[in-house]
């Protein structure tokens, strides 16, 4: 959580702006407000470093996601192919908008491939919801390929990548819309927040009017604005906004330790046989949040957990079994048990939720133990881990019987 590890006077100071002017509200209020517009300015942030045109701060990263397939189009009846690895929030959201997921198989990049996307193609398909996964991006250039063969619309959730990149284009920017979170957990936090980003103007105005009630924001009276779409309140605070701007500004240092820790763990831990990595489609991009290992197989990756929590090592995720990322522990997915009849309920769902076969997925995540990386890690810190991370692993694949 390399955000919260550098939370202090930055951060203060953009909240002290906002709360001694006492306006709250990201819109109007021109003449009381001393011309503090953090909402803007950490839109501001967020456009400096992806070199998005247009990006729009709301209220999480699940209401950015949310917005930006609407904004794309996306809608009721709609198929979409989304990971079942992902964070909750993705398969929610395609749901929320009124569309079917259709859960497709991802690779040792931890994202959708090419090829699973292709193999879940069906003359329903709408749209692909990417989700760059664990501080890494998916293989853009032969999804690229399979996403304008079949005239698909593309909404990346980078929910967990800002500041990640593939061939020098940001997350979030291959597609119609992207979104990233800046929740407690991310890379950069806003306690809670989301930043919709896109390089289309249209897609753009759709956003900004879809997440606050419809309203076009032209003028500064509010009461008389028109009202092109249907929204939803889906805005960001000032005070949110606030500490989302110290955090983003901090975000290239951020990343940069974190990749300098991560390629330090990474080269120790090399050195232990059997101990392998997630694919980083482009090394040059990673985001460095996680450091992801991939054991022999699903079994020595039980074990290796096991010896880490029998070790007090403590840091990772096991996604497989633990978290709330992975399609296996999604129970009220696959019984969709909803508080309100949803679209997929009246129309059908495309796929069988509870008898899903993604063999790929599920020994992808099997091997699959994730460190999160810290920006403030000492070298001795973090040769003390490796080294117990190898002792634990070496345990674990000894063979049985010896
Ligand atoms: C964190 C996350 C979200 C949700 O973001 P919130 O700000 O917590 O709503 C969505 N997608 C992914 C992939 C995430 O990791």
């Amino acid at each position: 959580m390399p955000g919260t590890e550098l939370f202090g006077a930055e951060e203060r100071k953009e909240i002290d702006d906002v709360v001694s002017t006492g306006i709250l509200f990201r819109y109007g209020h021109d003449a009381q407000r001393n011309n503090h517009w953090k909402a803007k300015d950490f839109e501001a942030e967020v456009k400096k470093i992806t070199g998005a045109k247009f990006a729009h701060a709301m209220s999480s990263g699940s209401t950015a996601i949310a917005t930006a397939m609407a904004a794309s189009g996306i809608g009721t009846g709609d198929e979409v192919i989304v990971p079942p690895f992902t964070f909750m929030a993705t398969i929610e959201a395609v749901l929320f908008v009124g569309a079917l997921p259709v859960f497709a198989e991802i690779d040792e990049t931890l994202c959708l491939s090419a090829e699973g996307i292709k193999k879940a193609i069906t003359p329903k398909t709408k749209g692909v919801c990417l989700v760059h996964m664990c501080g890494g991006m998916a293989d853009m250039d032969p999804i690229m390929k399979v996403i304008n063969d079949h005239k698909l619309i593309l909404v990346e959730d980078a929910g967990q990548a800002f500041a990640a990149s593939y061939k020098g284009t940001y997350t979030g920017l291959f597609g119609k819309a992207g979104s990233y979170s800046f929740d407690f957990f991310k890379i950069a936090t806003a306690g809670e927040g989301g930043v919709l980003v896109t390089n289309d103007e249209e897609t753009y105005k759709k956003a900004d009017v879809y997440s606050d009630h419809g309203h076009d924001h032209i003028g500064n009276n509010r009461g008389m604005e028109n009202h092109p779409y249907l929204g939803f309140n889906y805005r960001i605070s000032e005070l949110h906004a606030a500490v989302g701007v110290a955090q983003t500004r901090k975000v290239p240092g951020i990343k940069e330790k974190n990749r300098t820790n991560k390629q330090f763990l990474t080269s120790e831990l090399s050195k232990t046989e059997g101990i392998g990595f997630a694919r980083i489609a482009d090394p040059a991009g990673d985001s460095a949040t996680f450091l992801n290992l991939l054991m022999p197989d699903t079994e020595t990756a039980k074990r290796t957990v096991a010896e880490l929590n029998a070790a007090g090592v403590g840091g990772f995720n096991y996604w497989f079994t633990n978290m709330y990322h992975f399609i296996n522990q999604w129970d009220h997915i696959k019984e969709m048990r909803t508080v309100s009849k949803l679209p997929v309920e009246v129309l059908g769902a495309p796929q069988d939720y509870k008898n899903l076969d993604l063999p790929k997925t599920q020994d992808v995540v099997g091997r699959l133990i994730s460190f999160g990386v810290r920006c403030t890690w000492t070298e001795a810190e973090m040769k003390d881990l490796a080294s117990k991370i190898s002792a634990c692993a070496v345990k674990a694949m000894k063979p049985v019987n010896a």
